[in-house]
Formats: C-alpha cells, sequence, structure tokens
C-alpha cells in the first residue's frame, strides 16, 4: 500500500493499486450507471445532455472517456475532434492516446521512463483546457455497444 494522489480529485490517499481514491471510485461507478442507464435510451447523446440528464458533471464524463469506458462519435468514422490523442492530437473515440502511440508509448515506457513521465505533465495542462472545450456536438455511446 501507499500514498498516492487521486487522478480526478488530486487529493492524497492510500492506494490499493486504483488510480483514484475510494471517494472517486464510488462516486464515479454511480455516476457510470447513471449514464449507461440514459444511453440505453437515448443512444449518441450529446455530452451536455448527458451532464444536464444525469446530473453528472462533464469532468466525470470526460475522465470515464479517457478511461475508455464511454466513446464518443461514430467508432468506425473519423474522430469528431472533441476527444484527442494525448501525444499526436489526432481524434480518437475513447482513451487517452491512439493506437499507433499507444505501441509507441509501450515501448517508450520500456527504454525510457523519464520520456514518459514529461510528457504526462503536459497532459494535465491539457486535460484542463479540454474540460473548457467539450462541446454539445460530441455525441457519447457506451463503449462495447452492439448497434
Ligand atoms: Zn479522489
Ligand atoms: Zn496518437
Amino acid at each position: 500500500m501507499e500514498v498516492k494522489q487521486c487522478d480526478f480529485c488530486r487529493m492524497p490517499y492510500q492506494s490499493h493499486g486504483n488510480k483514484v481514491c475510494r471517494d472517486c471510485l464510488m462516486k464515479m461507478d454511480e455516476d457510470f450507471i447513471k449514464i449507461r442507464e440514459y444511453l440505453y435510451e437515448h443512444d449518441r447523446a450529446g455530452i451536455e445532455e448527458v451532464s444536464e440528464a444525469t446530473g453528472v458533471t462533464r469532468k466525470t464524463i470526460l475522465y470515464l472517456l479517457k478511461e475508455e469506458r464511454l466513446i464518443v462519435g461514430d467508432e468506425n468514422g473519423p474522430g469528431c475532434g472533441f476527444l484527442t490523442c494525448e501525444t499526436c492530437r489526432k481524434p480518437i473515440h475513447t482513451g487517452r492516446i491512439c493506437a499507433d502511440c499507444k505501441n509507441e508509448v509501450l515501448s517508450a515506457i520500456q527504454e525510457n521512463v523519464r520520456a514518459v513521465k514529461t510528457i504526462k505533465q503536459e497532459v494535465k495542462q491539457r486535460v484542463e483546457e479540454e474540460e473548457e472545450s467539450i462541446k454539445g456536438v460530441a455525441k457519447l455511446s457506451l463503449k462495447g455497444t452492439k448497434r
């Protein structure tokens, strides 16, 4: 067990291997269930709409997208530009980085840990910019839902 900073609320907490603290984890699961219920009825609803209808903050929705629990836009189509790869900025539908960069980062982790740490710090700033830029046009769906 070690003390880490919660990936969501930034408070220090005793980690058991999760990236977020116990409070955030519980709240996020509750929020995810609310979103899931809503999207069952309203597939491809806009982020603004989902946030208003469920009371889940846009920050949480963005986090769930980055954790690959939600997807934005048409998975088989081009990215809508809302969510972008944290490394090359290519539009993506879910997660933090595109498939190409995922492979590169994986090899970078093995070769040069310091380089990856620098990327992470830039990413934190970018996440804040993205939270500001959430647009109502971005359509959400549940990850793994068959249409
Ligand atoms: Zn937290
Ligand atoms: Zn990329």
